[in-house]
């Protein structure tokens, strides 16, 4: 309904005349945020329900994540790495404590910091290479990423094929079957990697054993459990990591691997590379490198997330909040809800997600069509009540123009 409107038309137009067409045509262009809600370039406002696909953890423009930026840059912005930052120690050791609080043991736990999801995959591919074997034992529906190394380790055939031969030795079982891993899963296999929830293929939730036996199975195997929670870690699923979220895994496992990103640094780029167990020391000097991966300012934001989160309690707040959403969107319509914490898949009963993310839209909320038939919902851990209830009042009304594009319901 935008599109005839000046501002966003005219934008859409320019967009067109000067990007690459990867994403398709934009939905609409943003001019502003504040929270957990956006303005488009025609003044309409939108609430948040996808933030920026889970990276918005504290919504847009949190003063403190605005603050620990500004303070951070007009110190000190960039430095390379033959030098090391404040920010960037103090980072590794905060989040070397939190995937470390639950265990029995210290594991030596290291970290490797980059710019994105993908580069934070690509260091843990490379890392695994560093064991002598070259296997990767991955799943079907999984998403890792765009660089060839990630696009490897992703089984979409519509994003794989373009490009191939992609770097080889990657083996996909079906996602949530453990006897598909048991059988794959040998002395020649460098590393098992899983999504705790597969985000990208709409929020696709494994048997609550599934993580603890992906683990015992690696082991016995003397492979590496490599855990991609670029998506799922840092408080989205209402736990720090998902795979020491109660409501996702009957014990805690602890992997060798566990790659983050979106979320960690609220929208500022940055991803990083945990291992543990020694697995860290894989690496030489000169194995693997980054202009700015650890940069002073990334840094600084993902202390800042962090900050918040533990001091406004959003782990809980994303638990109790992601209850709420799921109540607010039940309808004969949506067949089944899936994930935990802020990490939603609603099922729809036809294969209508694009028409009802423009439904959506159109009344004033961003939601995303993760596939045909399921909708994703990542918006911002502090979400408020507010924002709850008004989708609520609208889902209903969404989804009628979402079933019957016609209008005739509405
Ligand atoms: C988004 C995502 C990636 C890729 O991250 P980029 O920052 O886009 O490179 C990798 N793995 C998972 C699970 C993701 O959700």
């Amino acid at each position: 309904m935008t599109a005839t409107d000046p501002g966003t038309a005219q934008w859409t137009e320019r967009y067109t005349g000067a990007l690459m067409n990867t994403f398709g045509p934009p939905k609409t262009v943003l001019v502003r945020g504040e929270g957990a809600h956006v303005w488009d370039a025609d003044g309409r406002e939108y609430v948040d329900l996808l933030g920026g696909i889970a990276v918005n953890a504290l919504g847009h423009g949190h003063p403190r994540l605005v603050a620990a930026v500004s303070e951070q840059l007009q110190t000190l912005g960039h430095i390379s790495n033959f030098f090391a930052s404040a920010p960037q120690i103090t980072l590794a050791e905060r989040l070397i404590g939190l995937l470390q609080a639950p265990m029995a043991e210290p594991v030596e736990t290291r970290v490797f910091f980059t710019n994105s999801g993908a580069e934070a995959n690509e260091a843990a591919f490379k890392l695994t290479r560093r064991t002598g074997r070259t296997r990767i034992v991955a799943t079907e529906g999984s998403f890792h990423g765009r660089t060839m190394g990630a696009l490897a380790l992703t089984s979409k055939l519509a994003y794989r094929e373009p490009f191939e031969p992609l770097p080889g030795d990657v083996v996909f079982v079906p996602y949530g079957d453990a006897a598909a891993l048991e059988a794959a899963v040998d002395g020649d296999t460098a590393a098992v990697l899983l999504e705790p929830v597969q985000g990208e293929a709409g929020v696709v939730v494994p048997p609550r054993d599934y993580l603890p036996t992906a683990q015992r199975i690696a082991h016995e195997n003397g492979a590496l459990l490599w855990l991609d929670e670029i998506q799922t870690g840092v408080g989205r699923t209402g736990a720090w990591f998902a795979h020491q979220n109660p409501a996702l895994v009957d014990a805690p496992v602890v992997p060798d691997i566990v790659t983050l990103a979106k979320g960690l640094a609220g929208g500022i780029p940055i991803g990083a590379c945990l291992a543990t167990h020694g697995a860290g020391k894989l690496f030489d000097p000169g194995n693997h490198g980054t202009t700015f991966g650890g940069n002073p300012v990334a840094a600084a934001a993902a202390l800042a997330v962090l900050d918040v989160i533990a001091e406004d309690d959003l782990l809980a707040h994303a638990t109790a909040q992601g209850e709420r959403l799921r109540s607010a969107v039940g309808d004969p319509r949506v067949v089944e809800t899936r994930g935990t914490g802020l990490l939603l898949g609603l099922t729809l009963g036809e294969p209508r997600a694009a028409e009802v993310v423009s439904a959506a839209q159109d009344a004033g909320f961003l939601v995303n069509a993760a596939t045909p038939e399921r909708i994703r919902l990542a918006p911002p851990l502090n979400l408020p009540d507010a924002d709850v209830e008004a989708l609520a009042s609208a889902w209903s009304g969404i989804l009628d123009h979402a079933f019957d594009p016609s209008g005739a319901t509405s």
